[in-house]
């Protein structure tokens, strides 16, 4: 499929990327139907926002259908149409089950206290792939 990628600072390309699938039991795949950029985007184009990884999908929002989910999700199923919001939640620590979920002590790969996680931003936020892909 069709991402758009940070490549360098004032170079982003409309790449051919794998396509997305399941790799934890808590993961779905979403086919997005719409995204967006941020100002966040922006930043990370301009190059004041460090931190960004060569080859990262950049996107932090969408919206879009719901392909596949892995055997533990209970809240979504294939067909639901749904909003992919940036901030990365694991849904079952502490802080999810009381609200807080850009606190989340699962999500972000750099452990507890690397931050919130979100989609399509750099290095401390994860890295993890974003939402402007799969269009076309
Ligand atoms: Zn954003
Ligand atoms: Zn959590």
């Amino acid at each position: 499929m069709k991402a758009v990628v940070f490549h360098g600072v004032g170079d982003i390309r409309l790449d051919e990327v794998p396509e997305p699938t399941i790799q934890d039991p808590t993961d779905a795949v979403v086919r997005l139907t719409a995204s967006a950029i941020c100002g966040t985007d922006l930043h990370f184009v301009r190059g004041s926002f460090e931190g960004m990884e060569k080859g990262t999908i950049l996107g932090h929002e969408g919206v879009g259908i719901v392909e596949a989910v892995g055997p533990m999700v209970r809240n979504v199923r294939p067909g639901d149409r749904v909003v992919v919001c940036s901030t990365i939640a694991c849904g079952s620590c502490a802080y999810c089950r009381a609200g807080y979920f850009a606190q989340c002590d699962n999500a972000n790969p750099g452990g507890r206290r690397a931050g919130t996680a979100f989609f399509g931003g750099p290095k401390p936020t994860g890295a993890v792939n974003g939402a402007m892909r799969g269009f076309g």
